[in-house]
């Protein structure tokens, strides 16, 4: 469900038109539907009402203030992987206590800034990190609230870049290790045993995945509480995936379902850490058509937008849906749809079947909401694009467009280097 429709010929953000967006903002535009994105969270949250559970929105995947702000006020709490994203939280108006902190390489800063601001749990990756942090929480004072990440060795099914709870990966504690680590974090005396946690992948389009991942988790949590061990939250992470194209994923109440059957017993409180599930079909990026062009073997839309703007098609040769912005033309042609980056990677759509543009008309490329943005570069020194948020008539700048001055912002040309051209050492 989102809401980007057709209005007769017209695409339309909840009521505000898509081409008038695109003309008074500039593009590549993303655009983001309020209503969407405030339905999506409620309705995953609502789905787990039953059982105690906080819901974390996973930062990673848009990480705007405006954008946060809405889960703050919703209630929700934050899933964060670097101190940039704690600050980015807090800043938004996120409670620190809805804060949890995953990650395999926090440092020494993020563990201090984590500390000092009094995050909800640290999901610990290794032992070495877990020495760090009890001695960071000494040095500072304080207690370091802890869950340890288990890696439980399931397969999500998913894009091999987006499966991180295989034996393989470079995730979590590898279950056979894991009663030792939590042993072992008993003896440490500036480290609190409150959790555990486990993220299997992303874009994960079916239930039995998260299930099985979570039996081996909660049998663990058997094992713990036998050996006199208390956990109270049960984090199992994000990875409900999306329609892109044709994928069925379940629906939140159905996956809330499936997890809730195997924890309805158990006396815990849930974290969830959704990301994509809630922002991914509430975005689009808006692009104009620059040239089309056709060679002996193909035809190419040339687009105002790249790779640098929204790399999931180059990262992951991931489907992105694309639509006219106006629908009047009717004619369809196979053409690769590509932007002005120095790359042959640099497309978003290949050999598809499109409605054959013209010129200065714009295209939406759908489900852009989550990955989008927060993946976004300065390659080919382009600025990146403006945000804009829609809410019901009304339009919202969430991010200004960058400028070229922002481009060379921080840089330094040294002193020696300024002298007279044909001066210079080398010359
Ligand atoms: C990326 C990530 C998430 C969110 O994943 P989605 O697929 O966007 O739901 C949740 N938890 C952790 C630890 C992550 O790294």
């Amino acid at each position: 469900m989102h809401h980007f429709q057709y209005k007769e010929h017209e695409l339309f953000c909840e009521d505000v038109s898509v081409a008038g967006l695109a003309e008074e903002w500039g593009t590549p535009l993303y655009i983001y539907s309020y209503a969407t994105l405030a339905h999506h969270f409620r309705a995953f949250d609502a789905a787990f009402r039953e059982y105690p559970h906080l819901t974390c929105f996973s930062v990673k995947a848009n990480s705007n203030q405006a954008i946060l702000r809405i889960f703050a006020n919703e209630g929700g709490g934050a899933d964060v992987v670097s101190g940039g994203e704690i600050y980015r939280s807090l800043k938004a108006g996120m409670n620190p206590d809805r804060i949890v902190y995953s990650g395999v390489g926090k440092t020494h800063d993020e563990l201090d800034f984590a500390l000092e601001v009094g995050i909800l749990m640290f999901n610990i990756e290794s032992t070495q990190e877990l020495n760090v942090l009890n001695e960071r929480a000494r040095l500072l004072g304080t207690r370091a609230p802890v869950s340890f990440r288990i890696n439980p060795d399931i397969d999500p099914k998913t894009h091999p870049y987006i499966s991180t709870g295989l034996k393989k990966n470079k995730f979590g504690i590898e279950s056979s290790a894991s009663i030792q680590e939590y042993r072992y974090a008993k003896t440490l005396e500036y480290i609190d045993i409150i959790g555990i946690s486990c993220h299997i992948g992303s874009q994960i389009t079916e239930t039995g995945p998260f299930v099985e991942a979570l039996r081996r988790i909660k049998s663990f949590v058997h094992e713990l509480r036998r050996e006199g061990i208390r956990i109270k939250y049960l984090d199992i992470g994000g990875g409900l995936g999306i329609t892109y194209d044709k994928e069925t994923p379940p629906p939140p109440d159905e996956y809330a379902k499936a997890v809730l059957k195997e924890v309805q017993d158990e006396d815990l409180t849930l974290i969830l850490e959704p990301g994509r599930v809630i922002v991914g079909n509430a975005g689009i990026l808006v692009t104009k058509v620059l040239y089309t062009k056709s060679t002996s073997e193909k035809n190419f839309i040339i687009v105002d937008a790249g790779m640098n703007d929204l790399i999931r098609p180059s990262l992951y040769n991931a489907y992105q849906e694309i639509l006219s912005v106006t629908s009047f033309s009717q004619e369809k042609y196979v053409a690769d749809m590509v932007g002005p980056i120095c790359e042959s990677g640099d497309f978003f759509a290949r050999d598809r079947l499109l409605t054959r543009p013209r010129e200065g008309d714009y295209l939406a490329i759908m489900s852009a909401g989550a990955y989008g943005f927060v993946m976004a570069s300065n390659y080919n020194s382009r600025p990146r694009p403006a945000e804009v948020l829609v809410d019901g008539s009304e339009t919202h700048l969430i991010r200004q467009r960058e400028s070229y001055e922002e481009l060379i912002q921080g840089e330094n040309i040294p002193p020696f280097l300024l002298s007279e051209p044909g001066t210079s050492r080398s010359s």
